[in-house]
């Protein structure tokens, strides 16, 4: 560069504003398709396990049992997975990271789910026919003969 070009744009940067931010003082915008930590509406889930078995690092763990739904976010790589894969539209990206922490935890939601009551089985008639007995055994149709000594 021309030392002239250097000392105009010397003199231009001195009365700019400055092109970084005092992070974090001032905290940065994230971008719309920013993929942040994944959140979860929990009146939606059904338990179905999907999210767990697709979660290719193994952050998120369903108990059905105890009803309910964990992540690991230090182990969550935002690969969306889990998002393409809930069959009831209960996960989304958040437009923006974890905070900080000093420590492993991980984040456990309690499920409402009521798994719907069993269909009643129809009730059986009691006019049922029975099965016929069998024929009593003859000699004619015994296979006592046939079995080995
Ligand atoms: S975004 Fe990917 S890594 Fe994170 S919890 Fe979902 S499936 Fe697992
Ligand atoms: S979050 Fe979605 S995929 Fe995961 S258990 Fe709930 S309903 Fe199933």
């Amino acid at each position: 560069m021309k030392p002239l070009a250097m000392t105009k744009l010397s003199l231009k940067s001195l009365f700019k504003a400055p092109a970084t931010v005092a992070y974090p003082a001032i905290p940065r915008e994230y971008f719309t398709g920013t993929r942040g930590r994944i959140l979860i509406e929990p009146s939606t889930c059904n338990l179905c396990v999907i999210c767990d078995v697709r979660c290719p690092t193994k952050a998120i763990k369903v108990d059905r049992k105890g009803q309910t739904w964990t992540i690991d976010r230090l182990r969550c790589i935002q690969c969306g997975a889990c998002i393409e894969a809930c069959p009831r539209k209960c996960l989304s990206n958040e437009n923006r990271y974890s905070d900080p922490v000093t420590h492993k935890e991980t984040l456990t939601v309690p499920i409402p789910f009521v798994p719907p009551a069993p269909k009643p089985k129809p009730a059986t008639s009691a006019a049922a026919p029975t099965p016929a007995p069998a024929p009593a055994a003859t000699p004619e149709n015994s296979d006592a003969k046939d079995r080995p000594v």
